[in-house]
């Protein structure tokens, strides 16, 4: 999954995102991405979100439209989705074997990012500046 999140100069944020899907998936499988809400949510008022990973665990807690709820009641968008992540843990308490990673942004052009297993980068463009931020994570 690729996704997208972009403020512009007006203020205005918008957002995309792209998936292959999982490898070796049944037949008729919805991912999150397709899934507004899911693996992409946008609301110009807030900011906006994006996921990827086990599609199903995402669509479960509705993450991303979790994150701009989050933020709409005041959490930052790195708080947000560090509590997005620690739903869908709590939601697994045995066994994570699985990979989920979210990214956030607000109006102010503040950003955040988290996953569940390290080896996560969020590439932000930013001030004329590209960054690859090494997204930290819930498991070491
Ligand atoms: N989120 C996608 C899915 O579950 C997989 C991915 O991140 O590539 O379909």
């Amino acid at each position: 999954t690729i996704g997208m999140l972009a403020l512009d100069k007006k203020g205005n944020i918008s957002g995309a995102c792209t998936t292959s899907g999982l490898a070796y998936k049944m037949k008729g499988r919805v991912g999150d991405s397709p899934i507004i809400g899911s693996g992409l949510f946008i609301d110009n008022e807030i900011g906006g979100a994006a996921a990827t990973g086990m599609g199903e665990e995402v669509i479960k807690t509705v993450g991303s439209f979790l994150i701009v709820e989050l933020m709409r009641n005041g959490m930052s968008p790195q708080e947000a989705c560090e509590e997005a992540i620690r739903r869908i843990v709590s939601k697994n308490p045995n066994h994570v074997n699985f990979q989920v990673a979210y990214i956030a942004i607000n109006k102010k052009g503040d950003t955040g990012s988290y996953c569940i297993h390290p080896g996560f980068k969020m590439m932000q463009y930013k001030s004329q500046e590209n960054k690859a931020i090494t997204t930290d994570s819930y498991l070491r």
